[in-house]
Formats: structure tokens, C-alpha cells, sequence
């Protein structure tokens, strides 16, 4: 057999770059970049050009369904007809006792689209609870509210195309140098060539992307809505608002300028930790912007404060004019390969497909209509945290877990850890016992990984690709989307009689006709033949859309734009005090992946940060006594940590950062961040306060 290449998308994070995937006669998988796909033109980050030992190294995979009869046996390994008898008859007998919000669905932004939307048809159409979120709801759902806020939808305006025609960024909150690797060499490279392009960086830690910012402002965690309102009253003082464009395409403007105007910079100054200096520089070269892109990520989202926080920094795009047009616009980078396709298929408590709300009665009954269906539930439905809340009080008694790994990657994990302990029934769907959560599955699925099963993702710039299969999953694992077909059919549901993935992609497309996200004009041929799209996409011949809102008519009613005054300028996750003096911010490193079920098993990629750690200024590490590599406890109202310190004057003093990704791969749970986060949220978007938890720092 001669070697085969299949084209496809990486399965990481948002980028969404293309890869040639070839499997050799003996069935092994090399990958390169795709030299033509426009986003990736043939690079590739560390993360996605080792993915093939992802795909050959199958040694931890979940080969076929594991199940037990009660929580004290062993799992026991079943055929799928039974464990998929075993979950139609639990799922629909705890619905019949206690009704249907006593069950729920945590899904994940890696699922392909046809997934996701499968997984909310069959929650919110036919199970009849709206108990369904993903772990988008821990990164993406504060932009998901500043975009609605701002544009009437949940809509990213810009295209990574428009890099190159931007000439000052601002970015903040985001660390793409390490977490969106080749969207931030595209950055470089622009800069290279333009001298004139220049970079703003807003960030507590010196990162690598800071590093290489023409001017960093190094803010006190919690303090950006204040610093955002001390650059729109200094940009307002000094002219460089777009009066011209608040006039004739936004709406609010007299209401947010009243509050910008009331800001004091030099207060303002004081409590970021910033030098009055830089507030004016910043001002400077955003005012003189011909293209002024931002960029952003967790740094905002994951905040009690987090739709704020977006909605602040998109008002100075809509002060300068700079929407809608080239090289300009506010750019969230969602952090996973399909956390867009998602929102698309309302793949959210709070959501409906194609971008409807669940709170309007209207939308639901079109979309019931849709599904030939009575009725969605008017029950709001509960989120990522909520849900581990409810299994905790015992109003949710079954959780079905796909593709996501939520006792390490949700904020006070232990907590979670208990609240799934008290679960009568758990289901994981996943392709890798080394998954904590795994631990805790009554029913165990093994699912197909990346290569193995065929759908659509949608990456931060709304961009639609194919993934095409390109090797059979191992054992008996399959794509989610059949198991999830199988329940249904175990279920007795109607509308699920699918022959392929194509149809009900089909369906997803129809069902977007004529609304702002239409895609009813793409199809898998088109996708194949044609490559990537742009929603929406209007007729059969359209290419696509990069941008929108060229024709400044924005989704809102009045398709106007609308300044949204933020509720809250101050954090609301409490201040240092002398139990707890110091600021926890977690993120990402550059190699590691969530929480390295898939990255951890790459030797190459482990080589970077082998192990966990705590980054600390000198003066702070002096003060308490601690000394490079040094044990040391972090202790939290939650918790504790102990990893070695890392003595960095890349961070603030009074702030210390630890990595998100380790879990109990040291056959211990110290090293898991999450053990201190809290479980504050966000009031409206509902993520939690992930960058802001009051620790202690102590040599161990
Ligand atoms: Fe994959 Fe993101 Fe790296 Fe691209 S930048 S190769 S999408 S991890």
C-alpha cells in the first residue's frame, strides 16, 4: 500500500492551522504545515508539528467501553450495545424520578461542530434540559458577552489577513508568542518588513510576547477596565477619538463618556502600576493609528470581571474608528481549535444554534420547530461550574463528560473532584485513560482522536475547514458523534437517522439560512474542493468573508455599535491582605496543551518545562526567604500547591504565576494549580476568575 495524505486542521489551539497528515504502508503518521492554507502557510508550532506521536502513540488510548454495575466494583469492559443499553436506561430512569435538569452534558471546544451540534440536539431538543456547557464557558464566554454587547452578536470581526495591514497592536491579557505561536510569527514578520508597525503589550508578567512589545505596560492583575478608561480619556483630551464614526455608527457614546471622564489618569496610574509615561505613549501610538488592531485572550475572559473587561477594551476600537475596516478591529484568540464552531451550534447553557438566545421564547420555538419538536425548555440552563455545584448539592445526580478533562482544568478541583464523587452516574467519553476524570467514569467511552473521525471546526477568525479521516481509530473506539447517534437511538429519539457526518452538517448549514452567520450555501464538497471559509458565506459561488461591518451596519437593531458602560470598573475578587498577600495568575506554557493528556506523552515537548513551578520576583523570593528551585507551598483558601520556584524579574512583585497543565501525572495532586483557584465567576458570562486567587507563598 502506497503511503495516502489527508489535509486537515490542527487539533490544538485557535490558530487553526492547516496540516498535511501522511500515513505510510505500515500505517504511521508523519504531519507537516500546509504551504497552502492561508493562515498557516506551511508553519507550524512546536505543539502541532509533533502531533504525529499524538496519533501513532496509542498505548494510553481507551480501546472499547469499560463499565460497572456500582461505584464499589471495578470497571469491567463491555460490549457497546451494552454500555450503550446501560446508559439509555440510567440517563432516562433518573429522568422519570427526579426530571430532566437532573441530568447534564460537559462538552468540549475540541469537539468537531457536527458533534457539538448532535450533543445540543439531543440535550436541549429531546432529553429536554438545557444542561449542557462546554469548557469554551472557561475561556471564551466573557467575549462571547463583549462581542454581543458591542456588535448584537457574537461576531470576531477581523481576519488574521488583517496583520498585515494593521500597523499598531495592542495586546492584552494574551501571551500569543507562546499560546497562538504562529499567529504571533505572522505578527512578527509584518513587523520586520513595516518599521513602522508597532506593539503595545498589557500584561502583569513580562512574557516572551512582551518581551518584544515596543512598550509593555506591566499592570496590576484586575486593574484593566481603569487602564482602558484612562487611554479613552486621554485619547478623547487629545483628539484621536473618531468623532465622525461615534456620530453616525455607534449608539451610548454620551453615557460612556461620562464615565471616561470622570476617570482620574493619575489615580488610575497609581493603581495599575503604571507610569503616567506609558499611559501617554500608548495614547500616542493608538491615536496615530492608521490600522489598530487588539488582540486578547484569558488574561481578560477569565475574570469576576470579565465581560467588563471586554467590553471596555472593544469601546477604544469604537473610539478610534478602528472597526470595520483594513488592518483594524478587536480580535479575541480563542484558545481551541473549534471553541467558535461551538458558540455556533449553541454549544452553551445559555444558547441556541446559529447564534439565537435560549432566553427568548421566539428562538426557541424556531428552533424547535426546526428539530420537529414541542417545545425547548425555558429553564435556563446550568453552566461548567454550576453543573459541578449541582452534582455537589445533589439537584444533578448524571453527568455525561466529552473530550474534557474538568478535574484538572476547573477552578477549585477538589471541589469538583468531590461533586463527582457524589454523582450517581458519570459517563466519560474520551480517548485517553490518562484523563483524571477518567477515574471517576461508571461508564467509560473510548473515542476516536484527531485524524480518526471526519467533521468541520471553525478557528478564531470564523474560519471553516474540513477535516477529512485519514485512520481508523484504535480497538473499538469511535468518533463522538456516532456514540452519541447510538444513545439517541438507545434513547428512541427521532431526527437522528443520519447515513453520514456530511448530512448533518447539512442540516447545521440549512438551519443557518438568512441568518448573519448564513453558511446554508457551503457544503463538505465545496469545503474539500474549494478549502477554508469565512462565514457567512451567501450564495454558492461566495468566497467568503474576512471582514465584516465594512458597510458599518452592525447586528445590533439600530446597526448601530454600542458603547456598553462597563458595570464594574474595580475587580471584585477581594485585595492582598496579610493571610494572603499575594496575586495566583495560571496560564499555559508554550509545549504543553490543557491539561497533557496529548502533549504530555511527547518526550520532545516535555523538554521545555519538564515540571511544574512557581514564577516569583527576586524581592518577593528575598522577603520569604526562598531561594532559586527551592520547594514551596502555595496555599489558597482552597488549597495547596508545592513546586519548586522559578526567581524571575519577569513578574510583578506582588503577583506569582503558576502553569495550568499538571494534574496527578506525579502521582500527586500538589502540582495542580487548580487546587487553589477560585470559584468566583464572572455575574453575566459565567467564567470563572481563573488570573485572580489570594495565595500565600511559603519555603516548604
Ligand atoms: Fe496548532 Fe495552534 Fe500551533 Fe497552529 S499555532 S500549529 S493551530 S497549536
Amino acid at each position: 500500500m502506497q503511503s495516502t495524505e489527508t489535509k486537515t486542521t490542527c487539533s490544538y489551539c485557535g490558530v487553526g492551522c492547516g496540516i498535511i497528515a501522511t500515513t505510510d504502508a505500515k500505517n504511521y503518521v508523519s504531519v507537516r504545515g500546509d504551504e497552502n492554507h492561508p493562515v498557516n502557510k506551511g508553519m507550524l508550532c512546536s505543539k502541532g508539528m509533533n502531533l504525529h506521536y499524538v496519533a501513532n502513540d496509542t498505548s494510553d488510548r481507551i480501546l472499547y467501553p469499560e463499565m460497572r454495575w456500582s461505584k464499589s466494583q471495578p470497571l469491567q469492559l463491555v460490549d457497546w450495545d451494552t454500555a450503550m443499553d446501560r446508559a439509555a436506561a440510567v440517563f432516562s430512569s433518573i429522568i422519570k424520578k427526579y426530571g430532566p435538569d437532573s441530568v447534564g452534558f460537559y462538552v468540549s471546544g475540541q469537539c468537531l461542530t457536527e458533534e457539538y451540534y448532535i450533543a445540543n440536539k439531543l440535550v436541549k431538543g429531546f432529553l429536554k434540559t438545557n444542561n449542557i456547557d462546554t469548557n469554551s464557558r472557561l475561556c471564551m464566554s466573557s467575549a462571547v458577552v463583549g462581542y454581543k454587547k458591542a456588535f448584537g452578536e457574537d461576531a470576531v470581526p477581523i481576519s488574521y489577513d488583517d496583520i498585515e495591514l494593521a500597523d499598531t497592536f495592542l495586546i492584552t491579557g494574551a501571551n500569543p508568542a507562546w499560546c497562538h505561536p504562529i499567529l504571533f510569527r505572522r505578527l512578527e514578520n509584518h513587523r520586520e518588513k513595516n518599521k513602522k508597525v508597532k506593539v503595545i503589550v498589557i500584561d502583569p508578567r513580562k512574557t516572551d510576547t512582551a518581551a518584544t512589545a515596543d512598550l509593555h505596560l506591566q499592570i496590576t492583575p484586575g486593574t484593566d477596565v481603569l487602564l482602558y478608561h484612562a487611554l479613552a480619556k486621554r485619547i478623547i483630551e487629545k483628539g484621536y477619538n473618531d468623532s465622525h464614526f461615534i456620530k453616525n455608527h455607534t449608539q451610548n457614546y454620551e453615557a460612556y463618556k461620562a464615565i471616561i471622564m470622570a476617570t482620574s489618569i493619575e489615580n488610575a496610574a497609581k493603581i495599575c502600576g503604571i507610569p503616567m509615561i506609558q499611559i501617554e505613549q500608548a495614547v500616542d501610538l493608538i491615536g496615530k493609528a492608521e490600522g489598530f488592531m487588539t488582540l486578547w485572550a484569558m488574561g481578560l475572559n477569565q475574570s469576576a470581571i470579565g465581560v467588563d473587561k471586554n467590553t471596555a477594551l472593544i469601546n477604544l476600537s469604537l473610539l478610534t474608528g478602528h472597526v470595520g475596516k483594513p488592518g483594524s478591529g478587536p480580535f479575541s484568540l480563542t484558545g481551541q481549535p473549534n471553541a467558535m464552531g461551538g458558540r455556533e451550534v449553541g454549544g452553551m447553557a445559555n444558547l441556541l444554534a446559529v447564534h439565537k438566545d435560549l432566553a427568548n421564547p421566539e428562538h426557541r420555538q424556531e428552533v424547535a420547530d426546526f428539530w420537529g419538536v414541542d417545545s425547548i425548555s425555558p429553564n435556563p440552563g446550568l453552566t461548567a461550574t454550576e453543573m459541578f455545584e449541582a452534582l455537589d448539592s445533589g439537584k444533578m445526580k448524571a453527568i455525561w463528560i466529552i473530550c474534557t478533562n474538568p478535574l484538572v482544568s476547573l477552578p477549585n478541583a477538589r471541589k469538583a473532584e468531590a461533586a463527582l464523587a457524589k454523582a450517581k452516574f458519570v459517563v466519560v467519553q474520551d480517548i485517553s485513560h490518562k484523563a483524571e476524570t477518567t477515574k471517576y467514569a461508571d461508564l467509560l467511552l473510548p473515542a476516536a482522536g484527531w485524524l480518526e473521525k471526519e467533521g468541520t471546526m471553525t478557528n478564531s477568525e470564523r474560519r471553516i475547514s474540513y477535516l477529512a479521516k485519514g485512520i481508523n481509530p484504535p480497538g473499538e473506539a469511535l468518533a463522538d458523534v456516532d456514540i452519541l447517534l447510538r444513545f439517541a437511538k438507545k434513547m428512541k429519539f427521532s431526527g437522528f437517522d443520519y447515513n453520514s457526518t456530511e448530512e448533518i452538517y447539512k442540516e447545521f448549514c440549512h438551519m443557518t439560512r438568512d441568518t448573519n452567520m448564513d453558511i446554508s450555501f457551503l457544503n463538505y464538497d465545496r469545503l474539500k474542493n474549494e478549502g477554508t471559509f469565512q462565514w457567512p458565506v451567501s450564495d454558492y459561488r461566495h468566497p467568503g468573508t474576512p471582514r465584516l461591518f465594512e458597510d458599518k451596519k452592525f447586528f445590533t437593531p439600530s446597526q448601530k455599535a454600542n458603547f456598553t458602560v462597563p458595570a464594574a470598573i474595580e475587580n471584585t475578587s477581594g485585595q492582598p491582605n496579610d493571610e494572603f498577600p499575594f496575586i495566583l495568575t495560571t496560564g499555559r506554557i508554550r509545549d504543553q496543551w490543557h491539561t497533557m493528556t496529548k502533549t504530555g506523552k511527547v518526550s520532545r515537548l516535555m523538554t521545555h518545562k519538564p515540571t511544574p513551578f512557581l514564577e516569583i520576583n527576586p524581592i518577593d523570593a528575598y522577603k520569604k526567604g526562598i531561594k532559586e528551585g527551592d520547594l514551596v507551598e502555595i496555599a489558597s483558601k482552597n488549597g495547596l500547591v508545592r513546586v519548586k520556584a522559578n526567581i524571575t524579574t519577569t513578574i510583578k512583585e506582588g503577583v506569582v504565576f503558576l502553569p495550568m497543565h499538571w494534574g496527578r501525572q506525579l502521582n500527586t495532586d500538589l502540582s495542580r494549580a487548580n487546587n487553589l483557584t477560585n470559584t468566583i465567576v464572572d455575574p453575566v458570562s459565567k467564567e470563572p476568575d481563573f488570573k485572580f486567587t489570594l495565595v500565600a507563598v511559603t519555603k516548604y
